[in-house]
């Protein structure tokens, strides 16, 4: 084989291997971290069970990390050969209960919550983290961004007063030092009320990064923020 041959061969391997890495690089850009308030999230017209551990902790809880695009669309549903498996989660599954827990009802052990957010969720990033790493990954990301502490220190209490949405944003960025997205929903009366939080986190689960693109805010300029 001629040098010349060879450097080409040579060439177009490496080539191939960067086109490989930039398809894997590819499948999503960056994961939202999101938080619910659990207040919000029982104080409405469909109301809430509390899971069978019992009521969880007054405290922001993991809904989910969700691949998503830059262009704010998201990939869901990727691989149904990898469904959930509680058996690869037992060690996390104290923590799971504490941080994640499920308030749909009937009341449940969380585990079809924990399915649905792998089978839908986790599955898109499944050449980054398997299902062990995608749930660690999730509870590191809540001991790094303690949303409640945040509002807390700034005077901003879950006691069923309504705030300034701007105030709680600062005291977030004040706070957890990171710019979050905010969603509301509604109680019962048809109030606007703080819900979701939003942080965005780089394509290796690690690192909290800014935001590319924020969810839509609904909220009012003026929002509840529940007793749970
Ligand atoms: P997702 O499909 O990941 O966007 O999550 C939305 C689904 O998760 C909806 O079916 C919600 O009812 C459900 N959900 C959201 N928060 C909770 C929660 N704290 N407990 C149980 N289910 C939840």
């Amino acid at each position: 084989m001629s040098f010349f041959t060879r450097f080409l061969l040579i060439n177009l391997a490496i080539f191939q291997c960067l086109s490989l890495l930039c398809l894997a690089a590819r499948d999503f850009d960056f994961f939202y971290f999101v938080q619910s308030w659990p207040g919000s999230y029982c104080d409405t017209r469909r109301s809430c069970c509390y899971p069978q551990a019992g009521k969880p902790s007054p405290d922001f809880k993991i809904h989910g990390l969700w691949p998503n695009y830059n262009d704010a669309t998201y990939p869901s549903n990727c691989d149904s050969s990898n469904l959930f498996d509680p058996s690869q989660v037992s060690d996390l599954e104290d923590s799971m209960q504490r941080d994640w827990p499920s308030l749909a009802c009937p009341s449940s052990d969380s585990t079809k919550f924990w399915a649905h957010e792998w089978n839908k969720h986790g599955t898109c990033a499944e050449s980054v983290v398997d299902q062990h790493a995608y749930f660690e990954a999730a509870l590191n990301l809540k001991t790094q961004a303690d949303i409640l502490k945040a509002l807390q220190t700034a005077g901003i209490n879950p006691d069923g007063s309504s705030y300034s949405l701007s105030k709680i944003k600062s005291a977030i960025e004040d706070g957890v030092k990171l710019s979050p997205g905010i969603t509301c929903n509604t109680d019962e009366s048809g109030n606007s009320q703080l819900y979701e939080v939003y942080f965005c986190v780089d394509s290796s689960a690690s690192n909290f990064i800014d935001c590319p693109v924020f969810p839509d805010g609904n909220c009012d300029s003026s929002v509840e923020f529940p007793e749970f």
